[in-house]
This record gives structure tokens, sequence and C-alpha cells, in this order.
């Protein structure tokens, strides 16, 4: 890459399921990459392949607290991501949203960075529009458990605005939706994770509620795609912008769906529903398409059969571990 391609790039949150991704493309583009995480949901193993490249760096720091680095870019992922993750502190939850966001928002102020916020889908909590536009402001329980993660996000969003009007910051805000892929954690209670590790141990799928409820799956891929094209938007595209696959299904045929493309023989078993589980979500992201030139090009059949290939090599290795004999 020329070297006034090549940028400073930090992500936080980059050992995660996403951030790994995110890290790995851009390391791939000759950038010079910054992954700061503090392993709350994150792994080692997710960007043990990168450690190796002159162009990656690993820091261990929670973005709750100040981060005085250099750098010319700012992708802010860190967050954990599935219900059970977030759910289990959820104080840290809405520190790690706000607090992180105005840290990662001083620092991009101090050296002119361009800062990504990873927003989310849940910021239209349980939407009574469908599907759901950027300019619809959303139907969230502020006091319920899923608060501390619907709340913190739609706070980093109003951060990420009033620094703008206020400190003219260059930002960019991705509404994200549903995503699946290799490197999701095994055991993070999100349902494709579930239902790929249920199917191939065989054991019964769980479905929560009746199984009516819908979601529209994107494949990592794609995702990783779109944030890239968003950071390299105009000036004036500053979102928020939904990026997702609006191939909409319910979770009684993505159960289905895992059990045939496991060839599993798993049967499926109803327990109750969360609270304020969100009945229908599907992005339209008629905005991401006309601005970004984008849209999702892996089908659901594809990435669900890359997924399961990752799962199955992950419980092999775990199988193969516990074979080993003790070293006591
Ligand atoms: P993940 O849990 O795999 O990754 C989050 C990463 O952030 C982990 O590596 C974790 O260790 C790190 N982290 C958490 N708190 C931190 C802190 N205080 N300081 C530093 N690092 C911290 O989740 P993911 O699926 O990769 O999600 C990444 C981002 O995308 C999150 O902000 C999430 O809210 C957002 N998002 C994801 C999805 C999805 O479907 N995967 C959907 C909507 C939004
Ligand atoms: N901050 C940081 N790195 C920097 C600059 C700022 O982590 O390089 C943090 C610092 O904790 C600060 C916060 O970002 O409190 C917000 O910064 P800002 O300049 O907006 O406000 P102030 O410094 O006045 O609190
Ligand atoms: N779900 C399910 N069985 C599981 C895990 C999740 O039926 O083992 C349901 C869950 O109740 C929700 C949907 O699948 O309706 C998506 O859940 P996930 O946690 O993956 O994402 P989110 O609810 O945050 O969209």
């Amino acid at each position: 890459m020329k070297e006034h391609h090549r940028k400073r790039i930090l992500v936080t949150g980059g050992a995660g399921f996403l951030g790994s991704h995110l890290c790995e493309r851009l390391v791939a583009q000759g950038h010079d990459v910054l992954c700061v995480d503090n392993f709350y949901t994150g792994t080692k193993d997710n960007i043990a392949h990168l450690l190796d490249c002159a162009n990656f760096e690993l820091m261990r720091h929670d973005v709750t607290f100040p981060l005085y680095v250099e750098v010319d870019e700012i992708y802010n992922l860190a967050c954990p991501a599935s219900p059970i993750h977030y759910q289990h502190d959820p104080v840290q939850t809405t520190k790690t949203s706000v607090h992180g966001a105005i840290n990662m928002l001083g620092l991009a102020k101090r050296v002119k960075a361009r800062i990504f916020q990873a927003s989310t889908s849940e910021v239209y909590g349980d939407a009574r529009v469908h599907p759901q536009k950027e300019d619809y402001w959303g139907h969230v329980n502020p006091l319920g458990p899923r608060a501390c993660y619907d709340e913190g996000k739609r706070c980093a969003e109003t951060l990420f605005m009033d620094y703008r009007r206020q400190h003219g910051l260059s930002i960019k805000i991705a509404r994200i939706f549903n995503t699946y892929g290799p490197r999701m954690h095994p055991s993070d209670g999100r349902v494709i994770s579930n239902f790929m590790m249920q199917a191939l141990a065989g054991k019964p799928v769980t479905i929560y509620g009746d199984g009516s409820q819908t979601r529209s799956f994107c494949y990592v891929d794609d995702m990783i795609d779109a944030f890239i094209r968003l950071m390299n938007s105009p000036e004036e595209v500053t979102g928020p912008m939904n990026l997702g696959n609006p191939h909409e299904l319910s979770m009684l045929a993505i159960a289905r769906k895992i059990i045939e493309s496991t060839g599993s023989s798993s049967e499926v078993m109803f327990e109750p529903l969360p609270m304020d589980d969100p009945c229908h979500r599907q992005p339209d992201i008629t905005f991401a398409q006309n601005t970004l030139g984008w849209q999702p090009a892996t089908g659901l059949d594809d990435g669900l059969k890359r997924t399961g290939d990752y799962f199955r090599r992950l419980t092999q290795a775990a199988a193969a571990r516990a074979k080993l004999p003790s070293m006591a």
C-alpha cells in the first residue's frame, strides 16, 4: 500500500467476533491496526493469526478508562453483544457504551480522527414499525433487562451526534442487525451459535417462545464490507445507517435450516420466551444501498455452511484437547 493511503486505525473490541474480522480485513489492506480489548467476551484466539503481522498491534485496555494514542481512524466496537453477556454485568455494559463512547470521542476530537460507532438494531427495541427505517425512533423498555444495552447504545448515538454538532467531529453511526459467522462465541447464547452447537452435539435445539418471532441474519463478511464502505463514505454521510440482511426468518425456520445444514438428527424443544424479546426485526437497507452501493452478497445456506464448518472444527479441537493425557 502507498504510504499516503496507509492509515493508523484503532479497533476497540478488536478481539471479538466482528472486531477480529475487521482487524483481519484492515491488516490485509495494509493499514496499521491497533486492536484494543479487555477480553471481556473476546479472546486472543480470535486474533492469534494476526499477532505476527508487522502492521498489527494488540493492547489490553478497558475503554471505560481514557486512552491516549495517535491514530487516523477509530472503529468503536467494544461492548458485549449477546443478551447473556451484556446482562451478566449490566452496569458495566452501560459504562462501556457511554463512558467508552465519551473516551473514544474525546480521543477522536484530540487527534482529529474519523470515528465509527457500532450501534445496533436494538435501538428500535420491540419495534412497532416494520421493516425498520432509520427515521423510526424506536420502542425500547428503558427499565427492563435489555435496557443496559439498548439505552447505552442509544445514548452513545446521542453523544456521537452532539460531538459532531458541538465539536465538528467526523462521525459514522452503523445500526447493525443480527450478524453471524465464524468466531461467534460458542456459548454466547445467541440463536445461531446455540442452535449450531446443539445441532452438532445432537442435543435438542432450544426454541424460546413458540418460535414465530423473526430476525434477519447477515453473514459477517458482508457486514465488514459495509463497515469499511461506511467509514470511507463522504464526510456528510454520518448515519445512523441500517446495515443488515433483509432476509427475514422465524426462529422455527432457522432451527430447521440449521438442523438440515449440519445433517443433525436433533429435535426441537420449546422454552419460555425471555422478557422484552422483540417480536420482529428486519432492516430497511435502502439508505445503505443508495449511499454505499452495498447490499449483502452471501446467501443463508452458504453462510450457515461456513459457520457450521467453523463450529465443527471448534468442537473437534476441544474433543482432541480433552483426550490429551493429564500433565499432573
Ligand atoms: P463480541 O462480544 O464478540 O465483541 C465485543 C468485544 O468488545 C469483545 O472482544 C470484548 O472483549 C470487548 N469489550 C467489551 N467491553 C469492553 C471494554 N469495556 N473495553 C474494551 N473492550 C471491551 O460482540 P460482537 O458481536 O463482535 O459485537 C461487536 C460490536 O457490534 C458491539 O459493539 C455490538 O454491540 C455491535 N453489534 C453486534 C451485532 C451482532 O449481531 N454481532 C449486532 C448489533 C450490534
Ligand atoms: N480522552 C481520551 N483520550 C484522549 C482525549 C480524551 O481518552 O486522547 C477522554 C478523557 O477521559 C476525556 C474524554 O475523553 O474526559 C472526553 O474528552 P473531551 O475532550 O470531550 O472532554 P474533557 O476532556 O473536557 O472531559
Ligand atoms: N433464541 C431462541 N433460542 C436460543 C437462543 C435465542 O429461540 O437458544 C431466540 C431469542 O429469544 C430471540 C432470537 O432467537 O427471539 C434471537 O436471539 P439472539 O440472542 O441471537 O439475538 P437478539 O434477541 O439480540 O436479536
